[in-house]
This record gives structure tokens, C-alpha cells and sequence, in this order.
């Protein structure tokens, strides 16, 4: 589970406009969760290079006075109960009042971590109300404007340990459940043969879910088994009707691609072997590797193909030029018609979701970076040159580096490509993307205060 952040205070605080901001765009995909009431919100959130789930119970805002208070704080238990940490909320304009006090013991109790805000203190520095936040317990609030998003920045540094200690244990907690269904996502093109594919996919064993958190309520998923393994497809409403009604050329929805994406945890790109690699192709590919999946590319229709051997050579050189993002990436040759090559599929699949998954040590990074160091230094910037202290993954699915140096902003993006490059052959991470933070300063990150 990656870190979860809940948002918690009193009733016109500013929760949900912070929900709001921290989703962002993304906030198309939240959904209300089913089985839970709306009184809790849930969705994807995004600050700097920070990911996590959030959380606010936003809704009872509507709620009437009489049954406010009792499902207000039970809302408010459950959602800490489910959070790394607790964004506390108050209103920098109004001060501490009794109802927040009364919030701010259930959030005690829970001894989760708690950072205080002081939200709505656009445009003042400290303020009077700072002592009286003080005396909650939660230390020096962090201002913010939630509307106007000032204070941004500091409200990462307070969540940022919070939010890589979560990934860290995520990530220690080792192998992942292996029942756990396995999130796939058919992407591509119309009529390269997505919807064939699919179908020989699940044969008789589909088994219709959903509707799912986070996915809209027109797309289901569809669970099945191979070779013991749980997968669940993402199956946008239309997909697997158009395989039985024969529509006209359908456009490519980008708003659907990009929801399969999200939803998945490794993305089958089916290309049509006898129009490989066009422009939406790439683009798509790109989407993928925007969005951090591990990506395994379907080659299909692969028995219309004749001359196989020229063929393959040549896809192959393609992919390569035409893909170094994602240098490696899987390539496989199969018929959604004839069923040829679908097992090779999924087994790509899998192995991909193993090199997504994978977390490198730190003493082996940093072995790694003394290497990389002596055979070619950061180049020196205005004369000055660039200190590399250290570097750890900071988390893996899609694997995640961070690297401290001084002076951040200089080091050439020529240099980071150059890391990732060197990273992907030195750790095998062929084919998923690999994500690289630079960061300032020397601090260690395995420090809880760092
Ligand atoms: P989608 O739009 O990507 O879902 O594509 P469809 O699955 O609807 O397939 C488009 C067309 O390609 C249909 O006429 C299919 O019969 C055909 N088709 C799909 N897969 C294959 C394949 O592996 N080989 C061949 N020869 N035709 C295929």
C-alpha cells in the first residue's frame, strides 16, 4: 500500500478544497468507493514527486447538526485508523476553538502521526493564532492556503518523510501477496485487436466485477486465472461489446487509455504487426511511461505476417530507436485470433511486473554511484563542480531513485539520463520505466526527520 494521507478537522476548515488541490485533474477518477458511505472521499493525490492516497470526510460538511457530531467522528476514527498520516486541519483566520480541540484527541488517541495546518493564511506569515495551534500538541503548524496554494511547499517537506517511510515498508514487507489479482490493461489502437485478444484472454472463465474504486462506473473489470496467478483486466464498457457488434472505425479515447493505464499495474500495448509502431502507438507507449506502468508490447495479428524473420528483425530495431525511454521493453509476437502467442504474453506479463517490482539495496546503489563517479563525474557548472553524495530507491512499481547532490538545479538532464541509463543495465531493470528525483543537501532519507 503506498503512504495514505488523511485530512481531518472540523466542519469549513478547507478539507476539501485540500482535497481538491492535492488530487488535481485526477480527481476524474475518483469515485465513491463502494461500500462506503460518502462520507469519506478517496483518491490519488500528487504533491512535487510525492504519490499517496487521500482521504477526507469532506461529505459530512452536508450533514445536519442533529447526526453530525456521532458519524462526523466516527467517520474521522475510520479514516485515521486507514492513514500513515493526519493532516490536521484548522482555520488560521479563527483560531483554535473547542470543536478542533475535540478533533484533535481523537487524532491524538490514534497515535498516528499528525501534521497540523493552518489553513486559509494566505498571504500572512505566523500570526497571532501560532501559539494557540501550538497548543493542540502537533507542534508549529504548517500555513497554508489550500484555495490559493501557497504553502505548498512546505506541507511536502512535513508529508515527504511520512510519504517514503510508507514506501519503504511497503516495499519491505517483501514479495507481494501472490493471490492478489494482478492489474492488466489491453491498450491500443482501434482495431488492432484489442477486444479478440481479450476475449481468447479470459475464454470461458471470465467472471464480470466491479464496478471498482477509482475506475468510472461504464468499465468493469474482469477477473481470471492463469497458471494459478489472479489477474483482473481493466474492460472499458465498450471493449468486449465491439468484438460481437462490428462498429465503424472507432477514434482512439485518450481519456479511456489513459484510465486503463491508471488502473493497471502492467499495460499490454497491442500494436497491429501489419502497422506497427505508428505515431498513436508511440504516443500511447509514452502515456504508459508517464504514468510509471510496466509496459509489455503485444505484437498481434502476427499470422497475417509472411516474411516472420525480416519482420521481427526490423520491429525490433524500431522499438528501440523509437522507444529509448523504456530501452528493453518487451516484445511479443502473438494472434488474439488464433491464440497463438498468448501464453508468451502473459508470461512477459509477470516477469515485467517482477523488474517493476524490484528494489535495489542501498549499499548496492551506492557501490553502484562510487563507480559511476570515478568513470564519468557530473560535469562542473559555472566553473563550480557537482557534488553526487548519495543515492537510494526510494520506491519500486515503478522503480524510483533519488540522488543528493549539491546544487540540484545545475545537474545537467543529459547526466540524469545518463544515471538511468546506467541504472537500467547495471540493476536489469529492462523495460519499466525508472524514475530519478535529484535532490539537494546530503540528508539521509533514512532518517525520520530527515
Ligand atoms: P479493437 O478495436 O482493438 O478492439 O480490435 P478488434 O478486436 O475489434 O479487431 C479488429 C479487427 O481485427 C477485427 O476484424 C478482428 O477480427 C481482426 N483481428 C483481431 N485480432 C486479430 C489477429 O490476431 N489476427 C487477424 N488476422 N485478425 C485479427
Amino acid at each position: 500500500m503506498p503512504a495514505t494521507v488523511a485530512i481531518v478537522g472540523r466542519p469549513n476548515v478547507g478539507k476539501s478544497t485540500l482535497f481538491n488541490r492535492l488530487v488535481g485533474k485526477r480527481l476524474a477518477l475518483v469515485d465513491d468507493t463502494p461500500g462506503v458511505t460518502r462520507d469519506r472521499r478517496e483518491g490519488d493525490a500528487r504533491l512535487g514527486d510525492l504519490e499517496f492516497t487521500i482521504v477526507d470526510t469532506a461529505g459530512l460538511e452536508d450533514a445536519d447538526a442533529d447526526s453530525l457530531s456521532g458519524r462526523m467522528r466516527k467517520q474521522t476514527e475510520e479514516a485515521i485508523r486507514a492513514a500513515t498520516v493526519v493532516l490536521f486541519l484548522i482555520d488560521a483566520r479563527v483560531g483554535v476553538t473547542p470543536l478542533d480541540a475535540h478533533f484533535a484527541e481523537i487524532a491524538r488517541r490514534s497515535g498516528r502521526p499528525v501534521i497540523l495546518v493552518a489553513n486559509k493564511a494566505e498571504g500572512r506569515v505566523g500570526g497571532e493564532g501560532a501559539y494557540e495551534a501550538f497548543s493542540l500538541g502537533f507542534g508549529d503548524p504548517v500555513p497554508l492556503s489550500a484555495e490559493h496554494g501557497e504553502g505548498l511547499s512546505d506541507l511536502y517537506d512535513a508529508l515527504r518523510p511520512h510519504v517514503d517511510e510508507a514506501a519503504r515498508e511497503d516495499a519491505a514487507a517483501g514479495a507481494e501477496d501472490p493471490m492478489r489479482p494482478l492489474r492488466i490493461a489491453v491498450v491500443g489502437r482501434p482495431n488492432v485487436g484489442k477486444s479478440t485478444l481479450i476475449n481468447t484472454l479470459i475464454g470461458q472463465d471470465r467472471m464480470l466485477t466491479g464496478p471498482e474504486a477509482g475506475i468510472t462506473r461504464d468499465s468493469i473489470a474482469v477477473e481470471w486465472q492463469w497458471r494459478g496467478r489472479p489477474l483482473k483486466l481493466f474492460d472499458t464498457a465498450g471493449l468486449r461489446r465491439k468484438a460481437r457488434v462490428q462498429e465503424k472505425l472507432e477514434k482512439l479515447s485518450v481519456a479511456d487509455t489513459l484510465r486503463a493505464i491508471r488502473f493497471a499495474e502492467v499495460v499490454v500495448l497491442c500494436l497491429d504487426a501489419t502497422q506497427p509502431f505508428e505515431k498513436q502507438d508511440l504516443q500511447i507507449a509514452d502515456l504508459v511511461v508517464r504514468e510509471g506502468r510496466a509496459l509489455v508490447i503485444g505484437i498481434n495479428k502476427w499470422d497475417l505476417v509472411e516474411d516472420r524473420a525480416a519482420t521481427w528483425k526490423s520491429l525490433r530495431e524500431m522499438c528501440e530507436r523509437l522507444l529509448p525511454q523504456i530501452r528493453g521493453v518487451p516484445l511479443v509476437r502473438l494472434s488474439g485470433l488464433t491464440g497463438d502467442g498468448t501464453d508468451e504474453l502473459l508470461k512477459a506479463v509477470l516477469e515485467v511486473e517482477q523488474t517493476w517490482s524490484r528494489r535495489v539495496s542501498t549499499s548496492q546503489i551506492n557501490r553502484w554511484l562510487e563507480g559511476v563517479l570515478e568513470r564519468h563525474p557530473p560535469p562542473a557548472v559555472s566553473g563550480r563542480r557537482i557534488r553526487i553524495r548519495y543515492a537510494t530507491q526510494a520506491k519500486s512499481r515503478p522503480p524510483h531513485f533519488i540522488v543528493f547532490c549539491s546544487r540540484p538545479q545545475s545537474l545537467p538532464e543529459s547526466y540524469s539520463r545518463y544515471l538511468v541509463n546506467d541504472l537500467r543495465e547495471r540493476f536489469e531493470l529492462a523495460g519499466v520505466p525508472i524514475r530519478l528525483t535529484v535532490r539537494g543537501g546530503s540528508e539521509n532519507p533514512f532518517d525520520p526527520k530527515g
